[in-house]
């Protein structure tokens, strides 16, 4: 989990989604980018980003997406498109300079890159990505792998703020990073 930039810049997503098969997995859609820089020599949290975001294939968001993530109607209706949020996005993170790009598995990735292409723009981390969900069982010796709340449970952290808000698990996932580092 150790790395050699200077910071952490880890992201968490929160998408379009559905329990009724109706959104599939390659029509889910940003809803919210949260991010944190986390400084990798002092482990202190050094900025934090959150962005609502407009979904354009599924734009009416289903019970089920607004009571799992907390985010509503109203709060994506007002947000900028992919483009503009990422546009923004980026202007954040880019004077860090030299940062890996980190979230909790690959689904982060993926649907960064699933986005960039349905909108036509660049894939905006080009400097690789840390999978911190493999990370953490390789600190931990575990072969287990865990999710973000069992990570949490595991080093005894309690949950901040409310699951499923990119912000909010982002700011968990830095808990947890700097809780393995600072063991
Ligand atoms: P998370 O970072 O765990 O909050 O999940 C990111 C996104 O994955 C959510 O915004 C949903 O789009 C999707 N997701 C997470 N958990 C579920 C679930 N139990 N059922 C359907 N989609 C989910
Ligand atoms: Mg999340």
């Amino acid at each position: 989990m150790r790395i050699t930039q200077d910071y952490y810049l880890i992201v968490d997503v929160e998408a379009t989604c559905a329990n009724d098969n109706s959104i599939p997995r390659q029509r889910m859609e940003i809803i919210e980018i949260g991010a944190v820089i986390l400084n990798s020599k002092t482990l202190q949290l050094e900025s934090e980003y959150q962005s609502f975001i407009k979904p354009i294939l599924h734009p009416l968001l289903t019970e089920f997406c607004k009571s799992l993530t907390s985010i509503s109607q109203q709060d994506v209706e007002v947000a900028p498109l992919f483009p503009d949020a990422l546009k923004e996005f980026q202007s954040w993170f880019y004077p860090f300079g030299s940062y890996i790009f980190c979230s909790w598995g690959d689904y982060d990735r993926n649907q960064f890159k699933q986005d960039c292409t349905l909108h036509g723009v660049g894939y905006p981390f080009p400097g690789g990505h840390l999978n911190l969900k493999k990370a953490f069982s390789v600190a931990t010796g575990s072969k287990k792998k865990f999710g973000m709340t069992g990570a949490l449970e595991k080093l005894g952290i309690e949950l901040e703020g409310v699951h499923h808000r990119g912000i909010d698990d982002a700011k968990n996932i830095a808990r947890i990073v700097r809780a393995i580092l600072s063991s």
